[in-house]
């Protein structure tokens, strides 16, 4: 692919290797680039030339500021090369730029902040005639793991907050969407990051993953991907510290007094952008009886309206699914789920690695499509009796990410808001609600630790005390 390192990034210089890996449009199937893949020698050689920017925060903020800038400049390419790569819609790659780019600006603020606390020392008995304050400082190597279906914007919430705190970074993008990760990378380097600030591995994380973790000199890893590999990734780190944005089963419960419009809206964006690959989709969408026949029509019908397709054409709404393989785990699901009892209230069919908008009804907890993250374009309505039962419902999860309900009354919100056991409840949005400033991670089997780069910055940097006595 023209004008897209393919290669890796050691030191401020792109190299080549031998071996490659294909990566394959998921819509087109047909091989889009040949991407060099590394080994243990250069995970040796990224990790001997990583070195920390060395700048000022205000130059760090300054050079994040211009990568901002060349990401903006180079939008349409960024948008077509995800598109071909990942098989996400123009909508869907769109959106991810426009949020790349207020992460960037967001990270370059942070950096001209970053600063500890006054430690009020005069306060307790042995305390007067000192001062003090923290320092944060950075770690040093921070290794970024990502997964396929954020390419840009979470490769951009890691090394972003990594370098305004003053690390090195270096960075291992998913293997299925190496290019759009690369072009981030290229970005730094023409903003004049450092050389040895920005690195890029490409290759198996399987392969990778143990070489980086067994090494000593990273002082952190930032994760996000599926929770088997998180626990690999935490359990190999020892010591080091680790911020892990894992699995979900992500919910949104509407209640009884809900907008029911304003529900079915944002519910049916949240359960089919990106072909369900966000690991906030909506996944079970809870819903009081009272009103489940009600909200289920409005549902569908936005549902309905839907169109999916070529992800290329600026029009469509749910693209393919990542891989065939992918493809072929979700249809099993399904299929199983249906002769199990449940009913396809819509969708349940599939062309290759694109899979119809799903929604499904009578789901039992035991089935995969309910109890295991599904990761693609297929909804379960579940019924409930009323607010307890739905909070129960989300809590029995082994995952807590986010759940969004959908409510006017506000003693109802509150309980949710406290009985919820997962990182974020987002009144009258869906559990898909983001914003990039503000703090974002799980609990339970979802991980912990938080993106958002004022939250991250913090994470990726350690607080020293300070303290100055007088005589
Ligand atoms: P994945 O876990 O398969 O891969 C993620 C990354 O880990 C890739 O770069 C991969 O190469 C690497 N990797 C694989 N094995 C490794 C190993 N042994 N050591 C080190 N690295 C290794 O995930 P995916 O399929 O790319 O992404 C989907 C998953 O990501 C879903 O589970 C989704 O919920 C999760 N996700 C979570 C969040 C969040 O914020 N919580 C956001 C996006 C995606």
């Amino acid at each position: 692919m023209e004008g897209v390192e393919t290669g890796q990034l050691i030191g401020g210089f792109w190299t080549s290797t031998e071996r490659r890996f294909s990566v394959i449009n998921p819509y087109r199937r047909e091989v889009v680039a040949e991407v060099c893949q590394a080994g243990p020698d250069e995970v040796h050689a990224v990790l001997a030339a990583a070195s920390p920017p060395g700048q000022t925060p205000y130059e760090r903020s300054e050079v994040l500021l211009r990568v901002r800038d060349r990401i903006a400049a180079r939008d349409q390419d960024i948008i077509r090369v995800m598109v071909a790569e990942s098989g996400f819609t123009v909508k869907d790659a769109s959106g991810e730029v426009t949020r790349c780019l207020q992460t960037l600006t967001l990270c370059a603020e942070e950096a001209k902040r970053l600063a500890g606390d006054v430690v009020p020392f005069s306060g307790a008995p042995g305390g007067a005639n000192r001062l003090g304050w923290t320092r944060l400082e950075p770690l040093g190597i921070v290794v970024a793991i990502t997964p396929f279906n954020s390419p840009l914007n979470t490769v951009a919430h890691k090394v972003g907050p990594a370098f305004a705190a003053g690390n090195a970074v270096v960075l291992k993008p998913a293997e299925k969407t190496p290019l759009t990760a690369a072009m981030l990378c290229a970005a730094f380097v023409e903003a004049g990051a450092p050389a040895g600030s920005i690195s890029l591995l490409q290759g198996k994380g399987s392969e990778l993953g143990p070489a980086l973790l067994d090494d000593p000199r990273p002082a952190f890893y930032a994760f996000t991907g599926s929770t088997a590999v998180g626990r690999k990734i935490h359990a190999g780190a020892g010591l080091r510290k680790t911020q892990m944005e894992l699995g979900s089963i992500a919910a949104t419960i509407v209640l009884s007094d809900a907008d029911l419009d304003l529900a079915a809206t944002a519910a049916a964006g949240a359960s089919f952008r990106k072909a369900g690959q966000v690991c906030t989709s909506i996944q079970l969408l809870i819903v009081e009886r009272s009103i489940e026949g009600a909200f289920t029509e409005r549902y569908l019908e936005r549902v309905a309206a839907l169109s999916t397709g070529d992800p290329s054409d600026p029009d469509t709404d749910v693209g393919p699914v990542i891989s065939p393989e992918a493809a072929d785990r979700i249809t099993s699901w399904v299929d199983k789920a249906v002769a199990s009892g449940a009913r396809a209230l819509t969708g349940a069919g599939r062309q290759e690695t694109l899979l119809a908008p799903t929604v499904l009804a009578g789901v039992d907890h035991t089935m995969d499509v309910a109890c295991r993250e599904i990761f693609g374009p297929v909804t379960c309505v579940v019924g409930v009796a009323d607010v307890d039962e739905a909070i129960d419902r989300v809590n029995a999860t082994p995952y807590g990410l986010a759940t969004g309900v959908f409510t006017n009354d506000i003693d109802r919100a509150q309980t949710c808001s406290e009985r919820l056991d997962v990182g974020s409840v987002h009144i009258n949005q869906t559990c898909s609600s983001r914003i990039d400033l503000m703090p974002y991670g799980g609990f339970k089997d979802s991980g912990f630790g938080h993106e958002g780069p004022h939250y991250a910055i913090r994470e990726m940097t350690r607080e020293k005390l300070v303290s100055f006595t007088f005589h």
